[in-house]
């Protein structure tokens, strides 16, 4: 593994500078070079650099939104900086963003080797601390944990809040450790997303999803959705909604019994590639829905512009809304303007008899949480089906 070549990403919308690092730095290192910000994030969230050097001047988002991005989502990463300009307020700007150094434009090849180096013993350092070991093994398990099958879904309800009806449910995958036992997502999608294993991951959960969601359907469950947790990186993929046509075609699922659930900053990332993809899926019948609604750091304006049907009312929202005024008052701005357009409103993490009736008088469409179930094996829903599927929600919980 310490014979591998480290990796530099190199992104400048200069031809030349970026041709020039290359040369220099290609010869020691593994090297890339982009031109621009917004073809970086996706190569950011897929693949591990070592280092990168970053231009702060480019068109569209500029170099130092581009390095809070990284630092947010990874935190241990190391950048470097290139400026045309020697002035210390942008040097200093950089280094709050979360450079670790700086160069500035005319450069000596002299000092972009002495930064380098600076830079990727630093990484060194930091990847020691952290058992850099540890990481590519939970990789290689988890790659083989795909073919291996390891993973399941669990299913929680959702609740229609007014009637109490379950109108679907949305699934949650869990891997099945043979050793650690089961393992929930934030145990490993955080990984899956870095080392690309979620495209994988993410197409085999869609799979078994819409195949659980057909056979429901042949018990009687016909007015039934299944929702899908959606990563960014799939939403990229050119071809992500012919992946989903040929799947439903191939289960022989209505598109509408699908919805697809998709964070808020997946938007922000990407810079609205993935709205194509969202606006070509939502042709095609298939749901659309804003989970976590309300964490993420954009701007409400966007949401009459995105191709959706619903929100899912993050539960840091749904907690306090009970005891503290300033959250109750959130929830109903919320609610209020998602209704305003036309979007279905789901709370989340509903725990109480207290939230649901607030969020009840608060004509909130829909809700999920422990109150009514916690995610169950396929087999308690299968019993439900089985048994009329009108019995009341809570009868889920038993199994959790
Ligand atoms: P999420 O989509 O917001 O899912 C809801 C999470 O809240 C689930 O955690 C669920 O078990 C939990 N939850 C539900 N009701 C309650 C409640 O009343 N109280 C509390 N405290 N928690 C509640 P889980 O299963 O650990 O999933 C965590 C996250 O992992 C999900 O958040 C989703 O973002 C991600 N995830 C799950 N499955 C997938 C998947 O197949 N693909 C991708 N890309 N992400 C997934
Ligand atoms: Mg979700
Ligand atoms: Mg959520």
């Amino acid at each position: 593994m310490s014979e591998e070549k480290l990796r530099v990403l190199i992104v400048d919308d200069d031809p030349e500078i970026r041709s020039i690092l290359l040369e220099f730095l290609g010869g020691s290192y593994e090297c890339l070079a982009l031109n621009s910000a917004e073809e970086a994030l996706p190569m950011l969230a897929t693949q591990q650099f070592d280092l990168i050097m970053t231009d702060i001047a480019m068109a569209r988002m500029n170099g130092l939104d581009l390095v809070r991005h990284i630092i947010s989502e990874a935190p241990n990463s190391v950048i470097v900086m290139i400026s045309g300009q020697r002035n210390i307020e942008v040097a200093i700007q950089a280094m709050r963003a979360g450079a670790f150094d700086y160069i500035t434009k005319p450069f000596e090849l002299r000092e972009v080797a002495a930064v380098t180096r600076r830079a990727l013993e630093h990484r060194k350092r930091i990847e020691g601390d952290r058992a850099p070991s540890r990481f590519d093994e939970t990789s290689k398990e988890l790659l083989a944990a795909i073919g291996n099958q390891e993973f399941v879904l669990h299913y929680q309800p959702q609740v229609e809040i007014q009637t109490g009806r379950i109108v679907g449910v949305e699934a949650l995958v869990r891997w099945q450790h043979p050793n650690r036992g089961l393992l929930l997502p934030g145990d490993f999608i955080p990984l899956a997303e870095r080392n690309g294993a979620i495209l994988q991951l993410g197409e085999s959960v869609l799979r078994a999803a819409c195949t659980q969601a057909r056979r429901w359907f042949d018990l009687g469950l016909n007015d039934f959705r299944v929702a899908v947790n959606v990563s960014p990186q799939q939403l990229q993929q050119n071809h992500f909604p012919e992946t989903v046509a040929s799947l439903l075609q191939e289960v022989g699922l209505q598109a509408s019994k699908l919805e697809v659930e998709i964070t808020e900053n997946s938007f922000m990332l990407d810079g609205g590639i993935g709205i194509q993809t969202l606006t070509e899926l939502r042709e095609m019948g298939v749901l659309i829905s804003i989970d976590d609604f309300g964490t993420g750091y954009s701007s409400l304006s966007y949401l009459k512009r995105l191709p959706i049907d619903s929100i899912k009312l993050d539960a840091s929202f749904v907690k306090d809304a009970t005891t503290d005024t300033d959250d109750a008052a959130l929830v109903i701005a919320i609610i209020a303007l998602a209704h305003n357009l036309r979007l279905r409103v789901v709370a989340e993490g509903i725990e109480t008899q207290e939230q649901l009736n607030l969020l009840r008088s608060l004509r909130c469409d829909e809700g999920q949480g422990y109150f009514f179930g916690r995610p169950v094996g396929e087999e308690v829903i299968t019993a439900w089906a089985e048994k009329g599927n009108n019995r009341e929600p809570t009868i889920l919980s038993e199994a959790a």
